[in-house]
């Protein structure tokens, strides 16, 4: 084995450790998209630090409902929130998220990610965060990646996450300790979290999943809305 892996877990457990050590005591940058997903991050993260800021990014998404929602919710929650433009992503390769000509991927097509897989966005949303929590004097960064329910994107793995953790922390000489507190739960345990935060209905009334820019529940048809109504409905099943 390279030594580069040998020496992951070593410095893997520095960051477990400073991440106990330093529980509601520090600040956090949220990743936040003012989804059904990230919305619970955010009030989860509430719970965890004792100041929260908020990451938004503008990356030419299709509807830029998305950002205003996200503000708005940000503000209704007293988060602090900036928005940052990566809209330079929607350059880099073709994809459905970005591409208004593109048809979007209902099924993921056997040996290949859907159409809506962006490469390496996630590596670049949180390396961005973390230059600016940097900035800010913040080294908790929180992101809802999900290995549990995502299409098996791979930057939504914990070893990927993991690994860039390190990287970050090697690459500015810090200690960032990156927060994945949906990693292992399925959209419905997602509802079942925002539930637990006592925000279900503002997750369910205020925030935008949907591919067609509708909020709420949204048009219902598309991939987006399908996967959220079949997680509440699984959630609320199961109470
Ligand atoms: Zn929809």
């Amino acid at each position: 084995m390279p030594v580069c892996w040998r020496i992951l877990p070593v410095l893997w457990k520095k960051i477990i450790f400073k991440a106990e050590r330093m529980k509601q005591k520090e600040a956090a940058l949220v990743c936040f998209s003012g989804g059904q997903v990230s919305t619970p991050c955010l009030f989860w993260a509430k719970n965890y630090f004792e100041r929260v800021e908020a990451v938004i990014f503008r990356y030419g998404q299709r509807h830029v409902r998305e950002i205003e929602i996200a503000g708005h919710i940000a503000t209704e929650a007293n988060v602090p929130f900036q928005v940052l433009d990566l809209s330079l992503l929607s350059q880099l390769a073709p994809n459905a998220l970005t591409d208004h000509t593109l048809v979007m991927d209902e099924e993921q097509p056997a040996g290949s990610y859907p159409n809506t897989f962006v490469p390496g966005r996630n590596m670049l949303f949180l390396t961005f965060a973390a230059i600016l929590a940097r900035s800010k004097g913040i080294f908790h960064l929180v992101t809802g990646v999900s290995e549990a329910d995502y299409s098996g994107y791979p930057d939504c793995r914990d070893t990927f996450i993991r690994s860039l953790n390190v990287t970050l922390n090697l690459a500015m000489d810090e200690q960032f300790v990156v927060h994945t507190p949906l990693m292992n739960r399925d959209k419905s345990q997602v509802w079942a979290l925002a539930d637990e935060l006592g925000v279900l209905d503002l997750v369910r009334t205020q925030t935008l999943t949907c591919y067609n820019g509708i909020p709420a529940d949204g048009c219902g048809c598309c991939p987006a809305c399908k996967l959220r109504r079949a997680g509440l409905e699984k959630y609320q099943n199961s109470l």
